[in-house]
């Protein structure tokens, strides 16, 4: 499916739309990604989920994006008997090891590792820090808190307890057996919370063998700090802004976010930025103008992908949250400003000749107005190199991979069209210049830039690139071979 823009957008899927209507709507509208958080709902309901996003991307012929967002080490409260309470500051509330159903007074919070750690006068953080509770007394069951900041707490909220060390391991039971279900299941991405070190990453990979890309979530002070360790084993990146606001003072979030994004550009690794972008639109059918300020910073910033957390999985206005995103940024990529910010932080690698030949095809394509850069690449490498470089032309990435086509969808800019095996390089220039013609991004009259590698069957070779008509007797006729 065309987009109008070249920043992505994820959408995480719950509630609010699990029908197909609802997922074909938010695609059509604009989600390039699909998340489905394994913290919330059960291996039914995600097969459920991927299924209908498989028949989507069938109905619509368009390779769709899915990325399962493992729950990692992060403490949860369990469930209410009403599904939610509201707690007024000043009152008492209960965490305990009990797991029966939660209510007015006390709710489980099944962690004994907490209650171990905890001291009267710790903060506890409800729901990315919206509500604040401060522990009165403890034991190794229970903590008595007093409401500090009060709101609606619901099931299976998560809390943070920023002045606690906690000892936490990468990945739980949960986290092992959700990941082999979803690898089984045939996800694109695999995103990982919590992670501390690069070994985390590491290790999921593993367990991953190759069947899912890794994205790791920046959102504990730790991975800050060791962030260049954790992008260097990872494939992609997301800023959770959500835990990250909560676990380090929330004005620090910012200029980490800027350093991660340009980072992970300069990495030609994709990194999306998550958590209350639209939050409003949660209850509200129009964002406020802060909000859409923010999804406009991220876009300037130069980010490959913007979030939507519970505004498309728990809301009432998914599809609204989808297309506001997809306004802004087709109104931000048309500011001649975004053009220059993006221009100016272009980072210049020349370490490969796939560098160079991505570099002189973005450089071909802007001088000589051509209509877009259509890249061969089978393991994704080469069309994220293409990215990299942020050219003014789109770039079409025409792979046999389906599994690539998917996990490129998440890359700013790349769009992905499936193509048969090739044996010869005159058949790749034509299949691109029909692609790059039906899909409407050039005519017969106009050129296309075409990079691939020769032979087509090694991967990690990209040795060729051509200036090339789209018109298929042209072709023939201007074939150097
Ligand atoms: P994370 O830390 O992984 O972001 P989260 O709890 O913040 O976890 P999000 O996916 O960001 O979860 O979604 C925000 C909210 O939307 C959740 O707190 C939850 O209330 C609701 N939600 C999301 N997905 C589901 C789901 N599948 N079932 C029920 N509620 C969901
Ligand atoms: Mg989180
Ligand atoms: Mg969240």
């Amino acid at each position: 499916m065309r987009r109008h823009r070249n920043v992505k957008i994820v959408a995480t899927l719950g509630p609010a739309s699990e029908t197909y209507d609802m997922i074909r709507a938010l695609h059509e509208a604009g989600a390039d990604v699909f998340r489905l958080n394994m913290s919330h709902g059960d291996h039914d309901g995600i097969r459920e989920k991927h299924r209908i996003i498989r028949q989507v991307e069938q109905d619509l012929d368009s390779p769709i994006c899915i990325l399962a967002d493992l729950q990692g080490p992060k403490l949860r409260v369990g469930v209410f008997a009403n599904g939610e309470e509201e707690l007024v500051p000043g009152a008492a509330f209960r965490l305990d090891l009990d797991s029966a159903e939660g209510d007015a007074t006390r709710v489980n919070l099944p962690h004994p590792e907490i209650f171990a750690a905890l001291k009267p006068g710790a903060s506890l953080l409800v729901n990315d820090g919206k509500i604040r509770l401060t522990v009165t007394d403890c034991t190794k069951e229970y903590a008595n808190c007093e409401v500090i900041v009060g709101g609606t707490i619901s099931n299976r909220k998560g809390v943070n307890v920023p002045d606690v060390e906690l000892p936490l391991a990468a990945l739980s039971d949960k986290d092992r057996k959700d990941l082999e279900f979803v690898c089984e299941l045939g996800v694109d991405w695999l995103a990982l919370s919590f992670v501390q070190r690069p070994e985390d990453v590491t290790e999921a990979r593993d367990l991953a063998r190759g069947r899912a890309a890794i994205l790791s979530k920046i959102e504990k002070p730790s991975a800050v700090s060791r962030f260049n360790g954790i992008l260097a084993a990872s494939d992609g990146i997301m800023v959770a802004r959500g835990d990250l606001g909560v676990e380090l003072p929330v004005q620090n979030v910012p200029p980490i976010q800027k350093r991660l994004v340009r980072a992970c550009r300069a990495a030609a690794k994709p990194v999306i930025v998550a958590t209350q972008m639209l939050e409003s639109m949660i209850e509200s059918p129009v964002p406020t103008r802060a909000e859409v300020s923010d999804v406009a910073t991220a876009i300037y910033e130069g980010a490959d992908a913007i979030m939507l957390s519970a505004e498309s999985a728990a809301g009432s206005y998914p599809v609204e949250a989808v297309t506001t995103m997809d306004n802004v940024a087709r109104e931000v990529e048309n500011d001649p400003t975004y053009t220059q910010i993006i221009e100016a932080s272009r980072v210049a690698v020349r370490s490969s000749v796939a560098d160079g030949i991505v570099a002189a095809a973005r450089e071909i394509a802007e001088t000589a107005n051509i209509k877009a850069i259509c890249c061969f690449t089978q393991s994704g490498t080469t069309a994220l190199l293409t990215a990299r470089e942020r050219p003014r032309v789109p770039i079409i990435a025409m792979t046999s991979e389906r599994g690539t086509a998917r996990r490129l969808s998440l890359s700013w800019g790349v769009n992905c069209v499936m193509t048969p095996e090739l044996e010869r390089f005159k058949q790749a220039v034509i299949i691109a210049a029909r692609a790059a013609r039906s899909q409407g991004y050039a005519s017969t009259l106009d050129q296309i830039v075409v990079t691939a590698g020769v032979p087509f069957n090694v991967p990690g070779t990209t040795n060729i690139l051509r200036v090339a008509p789209c018109q298929e007797s042209l072709i023939y006729a201007t074939d150097p071979s």
